[in-house]
């Protein structure tokens, strides 16, 4: 099963194009917003030698990705078929729209009427993107000191609006701030217009309202709102004439009242693309940033995240301490990826039945901890493995067959698998040029020997976790 595993993990690259994956990828690499706002748009009609044939429904979207994201998705493209070096676009003129039925716009005019006329016009274009997701909120957002500032003053904008204001959150990516601003909507949603939306959809609504005369329902939709959360604002590069036309929106809300929180990747005086005097209005309020989470913090989320899981799966999840330590210790870049990594775990518990054990995590994890697995070195397994047995290298490494150095060398030769994505040859070379069937024979005598002998089985658990944490961090 474990070889398996890692096939699937291995097998993204062949040589046609798998574009559900290019296209998981696009929402990795470029986050959701922008995914579902263009890149989702793109449909593969034809793989030729060395450029795709891709449709999109407008001339409007092609222009726009060509713009802004074409050397980067070509990139991606690359990663999955290396000879592909060029895109075509087809404008595809009977794609359709789809409206979502459920969408009701709570958007109300200048005279308290609910716009009806525009009703059309905002469920197609604004409601959509103002979703605000419920299982984001204050009560399972957990803080702690790197965040806490950021917390407080969310909570204190859903208090008292206009304390603050704006209020601008920064953070690298993944820290919390979309969660942060999604409470904010949420506990305000009740009482007040709250308008929840992205820089990148902000401004393709505004080009989009422009080349479609609908300017006026543009502004008077904005600028109606009591709450307007826009998120990513880093993402607000847009030409002269586009800024002009948020400045005045963002000063007129500002004036009149309305709270505006704004979030973004830095701070507003490295926002280079956006005029000196809008990036002077975003610090006129309060400004602060979100750390990277510490330990306890991360060791809280995992927990919380554990409960919350196991609530909506009406029942627990036993994900054992050392797997929960060892996710906390080893994802330390970002909540994001803590909680992407226990979503993993909760998918290969549902798979197979039953949580996974450490190694198996490692499996699971290991573009996560890409980092640190180039630190695990063969060289270093066999150095651990003959101090354990011990043996001398040049035994482990040398042709004889004696019995107390063929079980150390299978084990060597297993945990390299195991504990590093070097291929079977690769492992071979790396043992006297052996054989990559000797390197399946030994994986396989000791995962059955792992089996029979426990006392083996303890030793070689204690030997990957010594490999595994020689950096320090102990658990
Ligand atoms: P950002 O907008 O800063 O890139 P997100 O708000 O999208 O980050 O957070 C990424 C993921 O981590 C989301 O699933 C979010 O719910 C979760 N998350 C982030 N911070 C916390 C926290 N302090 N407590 C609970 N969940 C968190
Ligand atoms: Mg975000």
């Amino acid at each position: 099963m474990k070889n398996s595993l890692n096939q699937n993990l291995n097998q993204k690259k062949d040589e046609t194009l798998n574009w559900d994956l290019v296209q998981e990828d696009f929402k990795t690499k470029f986050g959701n917003d922008v995914f579902e706002s263009w890149l989702k748009k793109m449909n593969l009609l034809e793989i030729n030698l060395d450029n795709l044939l891709i449709s999109v429904p407008t001339r409007f979207i092609r222009d726009w990705i060509t713009s802004r994201y074409l050397d980067n998705v070509i990139q991606i493209i690359k990663s999955h078929n290396k000879n592909i070096n060029r895109i075509e676009f087809k404008i595809n003129t009977v794609s359709k729209i789809t409206l979502d039925e459920n969408n009701t716009s709570n958007v109300i005019n200048n005279t308290g009427n609910v716009i009806d006329a525009n009703l059309a016009f905002t469920k197609d274009s604004f409601g959509q993107y103002n979703r605000i997701d419920p299982n984001k909120n204050f009560d399972n957002f957990v803080v702690g000191s790197s965040n806490n500032l950021a917390y407080e003053a969310s909570k204190k904008v859903t208090e008292s609006i206009s304390n603050y204001n704006p209020l601008y959150l920064y953070s690298g990516v993944g820290m919390g701030k979309t969660h942060l601003l999604n409470s904010i909507g949420f506990s305000l949603k009740k009482d007040k217009k709250v308008m929840f939306i992205s820089a990148e959809r902000f401004m393709y609504h505004f080009v989009k309202s422009i080349k479609s005369n609908e300017m006026i329902k543009f502004k008077d939709y904005f600028r109606n709102t009591d709450v307007l959360l826009i998120d990513d604002i880093q993402f607000m590069n847009g030409k002269e004439a586009l800024q002009e036309e948020f400045f005045h929106t963002f000063s007129t809300l500002l004036d009149k009242g309305s709270q505006i929180v704004l979030t973004a990747d830095r701070p507003p005086n490295k926002l280079s693309r956006i005029q000196e005097r809008i990036r002077s209005r975003f610090s006129g309020g309060l400004v602060v940033d979100i750390q990277n989470p510490d330990l306890n913090l991360r060791a809280e989320i995992v927990k919380k995240k554990i409960s919350d899981l196991s609530i909506l799966n009406s029942n627990k999840i036993d994900i054992s301490e050392d797997v929960q330590n060892f996710i906390c210790l080893e994802i330390k870049s970002s909540v994001r990826e803590l909680v992407g990594a226990l979503n993993r775990i909760v998918s290969f518990s549902r798979i197979y039945n039953r949580v996974p054990n450490l190694s198996e995590t490692r499996i699971i994890l290991k573009d996560l901890l890409n980092i640190n697995e180039n630190k695990v070195t063969i060289d270093d397994i066999q150095t651990m493995v003959c101090q354990s047995f011990k043996i001398s290298k040049n035994e482990m490494l040398s042709s004889r067959r004696s019995r107390y150095l063929v079980r150390p060398r299978q084990t060597a030769i297993y945990l390299a698998k195991m504990l590093t994505s070097k291929s079977l040859p690769e492992i071979g070379r790396c043992f006297s040029n052996r054989d990559h069937t000797t390197v399946i024979h030994s994986v396989k005598t000791i995962e059955k020997l792992r089996k029979q002998d426990n006392e083996l089985n303890i030793k070689i658990d204690n030997l990957k976790n010594k490999i595994l944490y020689k950096n320090g961090d102990e658990i």
